[in-house]
């Protein structure tokens, strides 16, 4: 609904004797000013005028229906009848401004209908000049805006309910996660302790099988000493992976604390150590390179992957292992067996082994160690390769 007040004593506008008012300078001739008059009574909107004491001095029929008058009662009467009492004083500032020449526009406010009903409004006023240039009275347009101000509310209304939800929600997400984490927290602890028990129990097996082998051998004919023989394998094979399965379930929950490391050092010290377990594999490590990274899971790192550069290779051929750094990324690469580029992700997955147990020992739980101790970091891990070529196993330690 749109109100507009205008100072016109137009023929068809309920509207005060001409004495009571001066016509507006903008209205040229009697066909303009009937024609404007018609539009303002056919109007749906509101449209009122006021002089310059605030005085009502027209009023249509949108304005009746709007706040309820009819044009007999409101004309003549103070537009403060309009006005909530808490909001009097806006009239006498609204008709200073208009006094001194200014507009106001889209004022927002609340004004009266003629049963007591609030009506949210904004109103532009703007100010009514006679010939000679005087202001003369105000024409105001004005807006029902109860309906927008009722969703703008509902809207802040939602918007409010929703956050609280939010909050809520977030409070019993943090409840839940930490009920959770004292839950992996109690099986963790279970899972080490078994696993432990399960390492102890293995070794005795073990050790005892090779007891029995080193004294009491000239009881057991061919065959029997055979089964020991694998009975002892199968045991070392079983107390590695749990090992490895006791190492994975540890990262999991470790801290990473960077710190500079001397990154050749380190893989020459990790080297030295293949060297030894592995026979006939040469190591080459690039000099002066340094890594920021937990030491302790740096070195996790250079073990898994220094340790399968040596082992797969194929026959007896030497393993020749290069190690340093290139645009960025640390790598480590090798001459070896190699395997399809299909492979090159599956390889990071717990369990996932592409070559056979009995050539080649190990449990599948290395290099899924190795992706998650680098992900701690903020880095990640890819490898490049090719059957019967050799491999190259590259790795970042933070975002690039
Ligand atoms: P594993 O204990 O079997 O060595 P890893 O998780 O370290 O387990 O490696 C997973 C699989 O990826 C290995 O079983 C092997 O098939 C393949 N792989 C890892 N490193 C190499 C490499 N340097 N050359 C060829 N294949 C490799």
């Amino acid at each position: 609904m749109i109100i507009a007040e205008l100072d016109e004593n137009s023929e068809g506008l309920h509207s005060l004797p001409q004495e009571q008012h001066d016509a507006p300078d903008s209205i040229a001739g009697a066909p303009a000013r009937s024609l404007l008059a018609a539009i303002i009574e056919s109007s749906d909107d509101a449209i009122v005028s006021k002089n310059l004491d605030g005085i009502i001095t027209s009023w249509n029929q949108g304005a009746e229906r709007l706040f309820g008058y009819n044009a007999h009662e409101a004309i003549g009467s103070p537009v403060t009848i309009l006005i909530p009492p808490d909001r009097q004083d806006e009239e006498p500032r609204i008709l200073e401004r208009l006094r001194r020449g200014e507009r106001v526009d889209h004022f927002e406010t609340i004004r009266l209908r003629k049963d007591g009903t609030p009506l949210n409004v904004s109103l532009t006023i703007s100010p009514v000049r006679d010939d000679t240039g005087a202001i003369v009275g105000a024409s105001k347009i004005a807006r029902d805006v109860t309906a927008q101000r009722l969703a703008a509310e509902a809207l802040r209304d939602s918007k409010e309910e929703l956050r609280r939800l939010n909050e809520e929600l977030e409070i019993r997400v943090a409840e839940r996660t930490g009920e959770l984490l004292q839950i992996v927290d109690r099986l963790n602890g279970f899972t080490y302790s078994i696993a432990h028990d399960l390492r102890q129990s293995i070794r005795g097996v073990v050790i005892n099988a090779q007891m029995l082998s080193a004294h009491h051998s000239e009881h057991l004919d061919e065959e029997g000493l055979e089964e020991l023989k694998s009975l002892s394998e199968s045991g070392k094979r079983l107390a590695n992976l749990v090992d490895d399965l006791l190492s994975y379930a540890r990262t999991s929950d470790q801290v990473v604390r960077k710190e500079w490391v001397d990154f050749s050092a380190m893989a020459a010290d990790v080297s030295r150590e293949a060297e030894k377990k592995h026979k006939d594999c040469h190591i080459d490590i690039q000099e002066h390179v340094t890594a920021e990274a937990d030491p302790n899971l740096l070195r996790l790192v250079l073990e898994n992957l220094i340790d399968n550069a040596c082992k797969y290779r194929s026959g007896d051929e030497p393993a020749e292992v290069t190690i340093g750094r290139q645009n960025g990324a640390f790598y480590i690469r090798d001459r070896g067996i190699g395997f399809e580029s299909e492979y090159s992700t599956r390889i990071f997955e717990p369990f996932e082994r592409l070559h056979p147990v009995g050539r080649y020992e190990g449990s599948g739980i290395g290099l899924a160690n190795v992706r998650r101790v680098l992900e701690k970091h903020g880095g990640r891990i890819w490898a490049e390769s090719e059957p019967g070529k050799g491999s190259t196993f590259y790795f970042t330690l933070s975002p690039s």
